[in-house]
């Protein structure tokens, strides 16, 4: 009686360390099967030596809403991102402390100009040292004394000429524009990429719904930078689960395909101060 117990126990605990095991097994295959999935997306081009990425960069001072972005898709796909504020001085105590969490988080803050002023129709009408005095210098001492660490800027409305950069590249390490796609054949001739060259004036190609750039036209910009290892510098506004018709806004679908594709293509996340430290 005791001896078949003591077997019945035995069986038991077998099936249950075989169910384990079998358990066990499954999920590596699964794990296995995702894996040559991911490699079957993965494009051609060198793998391991690749530094091709992205800049994901956003503009204005959509605090909250980035803030809600980061929560909801930075976990998943460890994405980090570029935040360029303007109107600082507007923000609230909670904004600010957002905006601090974010940096901790890895992501970077940086200028977009104090009143969010053109530079060149500025500098035109009030000159130079007007413009560092009334809407660079007071940026930087506000978010610095906030405990933001900014060092890169980005041209509200894209507004930039050769002087402009000469004089901001005294107080910033890069300098960020716009470009866009219009008339623009091929995804080569788009002006959004970073070649490994320390330049330090890049632009940005917009993807919130107002610059109809598609989600089909978005990824082939990051085939183009995968298969000739370049960055791939993306700009938005206000990231939000559906994007309005012709708003500054991107829905969360948008990118979260980024990200897979990032993450699928073994490229890399880079913020925009990555760029200054590249060689
Ligand atoms: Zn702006």
């Amino acid at each position: 009686m005791y001896r078949n117990a003591a077997l019945a126990v035995f069986i038991f605990l077998a099936t249950v360390s075989c169910k384990k095991q079998d358990i066990v097994q499954e999920q590596k295959q699964q794990q296995l099967t995702e894996a040559n999935i991911d490699s079957g997306n993965e494009i051609s081009g060198r793998k391991s030596d690749s530094r091709s990425g992205v800049v994901l960069t956003f503009d204005d001072r959509s605090v909250d809403e980035w803030y809600d972005l980061h929560k909801s898709i930075a976990p998943a796909y460890q994405w980090k991102a570029t935040f360029f504020v303007s109107l600082f001085s507007t923000l609230s105590a909670e904004k600010i402390r957002k905006l601090r969490n974010l940096q901790n988080f890895g992501h970077e803050i940086a200028g977009h100009g104090l009143n969010h002023i053109d530079a060149v129709q500025y500098i035109k009408e009030n000159g130079a040292q007007s413009y560092i005095q009334n809407e660079i210098t007071p940026m930087l001492r506000l978010m610095r004394v906030n405990g933001l660490r900014v060092v890169d800027f980005a041209y509200p409305y894209g507004s930039r000429d050769e002087s402009t950069d000469e004089l901001l590249l005294k107080y910033f390490q890069v300098l960020r524009g716009t470009t866009y796609s219009d008339n623009v054949d091929e995804v080569k001739n788009l002006g959004c990429y970073y070649k490994f060259n320390q330049v330090r004036v890049v632009d940005g190609l917009g993807i919130d719904d107002i610059y109809k750039n598609p989600l089909s036209y978005i990824k082939s910009v990051l085939r183009y930078a995968k298969e000739n290892n370049k960055i791939v510098i993306l700009y938005a506004h206000q990231p939000v689960p559906l994007a309005g018709v012709d708003q500054y806004q991107t829905s969360y679908s948008t990118i979260e395909e980024i990200c897979k594709y990032v993450v699928q293509n073994k490229m890399k996340f880079y913020s925009m101060q990555d760029l200054y430290a590249l060689k």
